[in-house]
């Protein structure tokens, strides 16, 4: 019988407070992120499943920090890892404040054959009761998932789509959700309970991602509410902007000054998408509305999803 080579794990390291150390054991605010070794990250985790894990340090950020430039090198290491026989399946590490961005940024532009799988932790490396080698452990045990594809979120014993995920909690353990799409699993005791399907994304050519970050679209949101009028738009058309997503209110409706304002936006090539600042749900349009719908997409995602769409029109 033909031995097979064991399957190895990729970790790539991008820093957060799963990355993070405080002074004492008992501090888990005030800690500074990103500051452990990804390599030390996996040696405080166990892995149930007999892989190899290899690991590299792609950044050390906070993730609050998060650049394209970043970006762009991390989609390009996912791709390459993935691209290897041996590798059943990539582990990012990332902090939690735009972990929910990455995700969906990875989704659209690596085309991901195997489990590309983020996670991060809400304490850091050096607390008493750190969350991150649990988190780190279920992420190594769903990379090494045969017969799954795509960019998923493994956190608090729950994976999540990166199309769906997003962070509800500032402080709680369990501070993501998937919103009304629920998750995709839940992860008990080394092993997944399936609760859907994992969605697919289309792809974008990774080479449409400039090396320079100054050269990437801008895209903002602005968001529709009480008083609303055009001035953050006027403004923004000044500056340069190139996209504008839209948080609109209840079913996408935008106050009328603003969407008059906005209007004038697109008539001088501003891109604008309609989102909803609705915490859950999709915008439901039964007739034809002024401005491309963002649909189940948050304002933060249609942000990035916007901006690979300039990316693309190029
Ligand atoms: N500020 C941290 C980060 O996003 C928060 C975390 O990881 O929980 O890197």
């Amino acid at each position: 019988m033909q031995n097979l080579p064991e399957r190895t794990v990729v970790v790539l390291g991008m820093g957060g407070t799963i990355a993070g150390r405080a002074a004492s054991a008992d501090d888990n605010l005030g800690y500074v992120a990103g500051t452990v070794g990804v390599g030390a990250l996996v040696a405080s985790a166990s892995h149930d499943a007999p892989v190899t894990v290899e690991s590299e340090q792609v950044a050390q950020i906070d993730s609050k920090d998060m650049e394209f430039a970043l970006w762009r090198r991390l989609a390009g290491r996912v791709a390459h890892h993935l691209a290897r026989v041996e590798v059943a399946g990539v582990v990012v590490t990332h902090g939690t404040d735009t972990l929910e961005e990455t995700a969906y940024f990875l989704s659209r532009v690596v085309a991901a054959d195997k489990p590309v799988v983020l996670t991060a932790a809400m304490r850091p490396a050096s607390s008493r009761q750190a969350d991150g080698p649990q988190n780190l452990a279920d992420a190594t045990t769903v990379a090494t998932l045969g017969g799954r594809a795509g960019v998923v979120v493994a956190f608090a014993g729950t994976l999540h789509s990166a199309h769906d995920v997003r962070k509800v909690h500032p402080y709680r353990l369990d501070a993501f959700s998937s919103g009304d799409a629920g998750p995709l699993a839940r992860i008990e005791d080394g092993r997944l309970r399936a609760l859907r399907d994992w969605p697919a994304e289309s792809i974008m050519a990774r080479d449409r991602m400039p090396e320079d970050a100054s050269a990437w679209p801008w895209v903002e949101i602005v968001t529709s509410g009480t008083g609303t009028d055009g001035r953050v738009v006027a403004a923004l058309i000044a500056a340069g902007v190139a996209g504008i997503v839209v948080a609109g209110t209840g079913n996408g409706s935008l106050h009328r000054v603003l969407e008059a304002a906005l209007a004038d936006a697109e008539a001088r090539g501003v891109a604008i998408l309609r989102s909803t600042r609705c915490l859950d749900g999709t915008i439901v349009e039964n007739t034809p509305r002024r401005f491309a719908s963002a649909g189940d997409l948050t304002p933060v995602k249609a942000r990035i999803e916007l901006m690979l769409r300039l990316l693309e029109s190029r």
